[in-house]
Order: structure tokens, then C-alpha cells, then sequence
């Protein structure tokens, strides 16, 4: 099979990477190779840099309105070719093409036109006091450096290329090596719509050196990253010593709690999609269920039950749930840490092996949904983020034994609480230290609120108005009467 080939998206024109060199990418349900995608370094990063720096004085200068015209039309041909995307999205991360379609590339299309109908909202701050008058303008702040991960990948990219470009920004991305090709497609439409040369630029290859580079550039003075906790913490270091401007959302190890006065079945249907949509690949997914004791004899006979019922395998079946975790190495990390459970005295309960399939899903990278009890708090698996379709389950047996455990992690990203009691509800979502809380629900989202973590879970918040003040920066005027 002829392997595709992609290319840098550089100052509007496909580019070779300055090395020559290219990673042979696969398909995860698979394992063979389907791709190539640059081995860009340094110097691709300084070309990107220098053509979004000439392209930042026309962009940033142009009314709002023009640049949310473009923001319109890149929606409108991502739409017109959504089949097209999310098969290259299951593709290229393993996930099945009906939840690629359904989620992530509605999710882009809705990025582009939540952000270009934002901009043009009033969004004016003018402060008249008796003696004088302050007003803040928000300017685009320069080059911004956006960096993403595998699990969603075009939905998580275009997230911050969206709002980025809406301000004014141009802007240097760069996919994760392992999820390259949906971002290619971007570019393409990119192409399409005639969005001036060097407004947006797409660098593939590794984090060292690529991501690496743009963190470091003296010339990007901003940078949006969404991945691991430990990239996180060095391109934190790495971007201090310019001072940047600077959006982490990181790992998570997210708590469900399931009180004994919820809509049971509900719950369970629910947590079965909060803990393996995606293969349990969503920085949100509940990992960490904990149900109050009176009701956890129903509940985990019935969750087990229905995780044991959950399809995996080929991700273009439509009746597939769960495709294929996205490479080997995660695999391989993945099934350390049920191996790890074992040692600590865990019980798998389901799961830990992998499906039965024909070739040539054979080789491919799944894993079936593993539940498991009777881990200490103090677990590793408890604690640290295992980002698979793995979950462990546990009781308690009071909201402040719930609280505690919720808390007791040093991720804060998200949480759900399963009650028919709104007053519960509000006083646990008031100790929970995260970002995002879900009632009686999950992955509901309105673009306009904050999103983001606390603690080991990232930095600052984006989503409407908050992506607003992150992708521009203040000029307080004050005048005088
Ligand atoms: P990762 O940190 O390994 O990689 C993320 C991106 O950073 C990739 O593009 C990678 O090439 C790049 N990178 C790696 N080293 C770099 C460096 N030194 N400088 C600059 N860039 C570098 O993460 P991953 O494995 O791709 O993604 C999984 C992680 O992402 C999980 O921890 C998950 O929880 C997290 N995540 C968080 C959110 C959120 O919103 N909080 C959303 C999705 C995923």
C-alpha cells in the first residue's frame, strides 16, 4: 500500500521539512503504517514563526468581521467534507469513525463558528467615574504557539486555532506526531478558502524538537498546550524565560460519585460512557468511581455486566464502541498499570485482556473495558492517570468520606456527582477542587463558560470569554474629563 505523505503547511504553501526526513505513521486497528509525516526540527519552526510574524500586521488589522467571514467558511468546508475527516481522524487515533464524526468533527466545525460569531458580540469595558473615564482595548497579542494531543486531535487543535485567529493572532500548531493527518486536512481547506499566506501554520513532527522550538521562540509570545502533566511542567519552565502568555490543560484523574438517592440506571449508563468513550482516552473520563455503599452491590453488578457487553474492535463498523488505543507504547502503558493493580491487590472484575478479532484487526492496539476493586486510596492506580478504558471502583460512606476521596489526587479537572438532591449537588460542587463539575450528566458543554483544570490539571481557563482575554492583551485607558 502506497503510504500517504504529508507536508509542512507553511506561509500558505506545502513545505518540506528542513531535515528531508519523515515518521512512518499508523493506523492503530491495524498497527501497519499508512503515513508519513514530517521529522520537521528547529529551523521549519523559525520559517513557520517568520511567515506568521509578516502575516500578523494585515490579520490583526483587519475588521473582525472579515476575519470572522473566514472563520465561516472554513466551517462550511470542513462540514461539506466531514465524512472525509472523521474517517481520517478514526484512522489515525483508533477511535470508530461514527464517534470521530459525531464528536470531534462536529465539535471543529462548532469551534469555528462559536469563535467567528463570539468576535463580532459586544464585549466592550468602559468604566465612566465622575473625573474620568477608563476603557480597555484588547489587541491581538502576536504569533501563537498552540500544541495538541492524540486523544481528540483536531477537536482539541481547533479549539485554540479558532479563537486564536478570531482575535487576530496568526498562528504556529502543532498536532501530536501521532495524530497528524487531520490537521493536514486543515490545511487543505485552508487552501480553499483563500486564508492569506502564513495565518495559520502547521509544523509536524516530534514535541523535542518541534514543540519544543515553538515554546522556546522568542518571537511566539504566546502558547496554548493541551497534554501530558510532565510536558506541561517543562514547557512551563521553558516559556518563562520570556514570560509568555501561557494556557496549560493537562492530565486528570477524574472522580464519579455515585450517591444511593440517584437515578440508578442513568448513572451506570452514563459512567459506562464516561469511563471508556474514546477508549477511556478523554482527559475527562470519569476514571475513578466511587458509590455510596448501600447501593454499590446493584451498581457493580449491573456496570460490570454492561461493560462486558461493550463492542470493540472495528472502529468502521457503526456498532462499535470502543476502537483501538492509540499505539503500542500507550497500549503497553496502559496494561502496566492493570498489571500494577494486580500486584497491589486489585481485582479485575472485567477486562485487562484483549478482543478476539480477524486479521487485519488483529494487530491492532485494543483493549477490552477493565474494571477493578479493592484498591487502596493510596494506589497507584488510584492516584495516577492511566488515560485507557480502566477504571477502578470503590465505596463510601458519607459526602465528606465522598469529598475526601474525590480530593485526594493531585489532579483537579473534572468531576460528576450522580444525586436527586440539587442542595447535595451544590454543596459538594462548592469543595470539589476542579474545573468542571457534571450533574446527573457528562461531557455537556457550552462553549461560552470557562474550561480548564486545577492543581496538576493545568493553568488558566479558555472557552468564550476567557479565551477572549487569553488570545489578546489589555490596554486600560484612562481619560481624563
Ligand atoms: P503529551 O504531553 O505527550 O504531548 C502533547 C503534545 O505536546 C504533543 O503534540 C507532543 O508532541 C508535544 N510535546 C511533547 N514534548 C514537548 C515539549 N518538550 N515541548 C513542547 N511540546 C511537546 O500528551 P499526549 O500523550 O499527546 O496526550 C495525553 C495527555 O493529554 C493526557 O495526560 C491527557 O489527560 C491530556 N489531555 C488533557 C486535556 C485537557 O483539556 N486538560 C485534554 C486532552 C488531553
Amino acid at each position: 500500500m502506497e503510504l500517504i505523505k504529508i507536508q509542512n503547511f507553511i506561509d500558505g504553501r506545502w513545505q518540506a521539512p528542513a531535515t528531508g526526513s519523515y515518521l512512518k505513521n499508523l493506523n492503530p486497528a491495524t498497527g501497519e503504517a499508512f503515513s508519513e509525516i514530517p521529522r520537521s526540527a528547529a529551523d521549519d519552526v523559525d520559517l513557520a514563526v517568520r511567515s506568521a510574524e509578516l502575516a500578523f500586521g494585515h490579520w490583526s488589522k483587519l475588521p473582525a468581521e472579515e476575519r470572522s467571514q473566514y472563520l465561516k467558511k472554513i466551517a462550511a468546508r470542513i462540514e461539506a467534507r466531514a465524512d472525509e475527516f472523521a474517517e481520517m481522524e478514526s484512522r489515525d487515533q483508533g477511535k470508530p469513525v461514527h464517534l470521530a464524526r459525531r464528536m470531534d468533527i462536529e465539535r471543529v466545525i462548532q469551534n469555528f463558528r462559536f469563535f467567528a460569531d463570539f468576535i463580532l458580540q459586544k464585549h466592550e469595558e468602559i468604566f465612566p467615574e465622575a473625573e474620568f473615564t477608563s476603557h480597555v482595548l484588547r489587541k491581538a497579542v502576536g504569533v501563537a504557539g498552540l500544541i495538541s494531543p492524540w486523544n481528540l486531535p483536531l477537536y482539541l487543535l481547533s479549539w485554540k486555532i479558532a479563537p486564536a485567529l478570531a482575535c487576530g493572532n496568526t498562528v504556529v500548531a502543532k498536532p501530536s506526531e501521532f495524530t497528524s493527518m487531520t490537521a493536514a486536512l486543515l490545511a487543505e481547506v485552508c487552501l480553499e478558502v483563500g486564508l492569506p499566506a502564513g495565518v495559520l501554520n502547521i509544523v509536524f513532527g516530534l514535541g523535542s524538537p518541534v514543540g519544543e522550538a515553538i515554546v522556546r521562540h522568542p518571537r511566539v509570545p504566546l502558547i496554548s498546550f493541551t497534554g501530558g502533566t510532565e510536558t506541561g511542567r517543562r514547557i512551563y519552565r521553558d516559556s518563562a524565560e520570556h514570560f509568555k502568555k501561557i494556557s496549560l490543560e493537562l492530565g486528570g484523574k477524574n472522580p464519579n460519585l455515585i450517591f444511593a438517592d440517584c437515578d440508578l440506571d442513568q448513572a451506570i449508563q452514563t459512567t459506562l460512557r464516561s469511563s471508556f468513550l474514546n477508549q477511556g482516552e478523554i482527559c475527562l473520563c470519569g476514571s475513578r468511581i466511587y458509590v455510596e455503599e448501600k447501593i454499590y452491590p446493584q451498581f457493580i453488578e449491573k456496570f460490570v455486566a454492561q461493560a462486558r457487553q461493550l463492542k470493540v474492535g472495528d472502529p468502521t463498523d457503526p456498532k462499535t464502541f470502543m476502537g483501538a488505543l492509540v499505539s503500542e507504547a500507550h497500549l503497553q502503558k496502559v496494561k502496566s498499570f492493570i498489571e500494577i493493580a494486580k500486584e497491589e491487590g486489585g481485582k479485575i472484575l472485567c477486562g485487562g485482556d484483549a478482543p478476539e478479532l480477524p486479521a487485519p484487526l488483529r494487530k491492532g492496539f485494543f483493549l477490552n473495558p477493565t474494571v477493578i476493586t479493592g484498591l487502596a486510596e493510596n494506589s497507584r492506580c488510584v492516584q495516577e492517570e492511566i488515560f485507557g478504558p480502566v477504571v477502578t471502583v470503590s465505596t463510601f460512606s458519607s459526602e465528606k468520606e465522598a469529598l475526601e476521596k474525590a480530593n485526594g489526587v493531585k489532579y483537579g479537572l473534572s468531576a460528576t456527582v450522580w444525586t436527586q438532591s440539587p442542595e447535595k449537588a451544590e454543596r459538594l460542587a462548592s469543595h470539589l477542587n476542579v474545573g468542571t463539575v457534571w450533574v446527573n450528566g457528562w461531557l455537556l458543554r457550552d462553549l461560552r463558560v470557562p474550561f480548564g483544570g486545577m492543581k496538576h490539571s493545568g493553568i488558566g481557563r479558555e472557552g468564550g470569554r476567557d479565551s477572549l482575554e487569553f488570545y489578546t492583551e489589555a490596554t486600560t485607558v484612562v481619560v481624563k474629563q
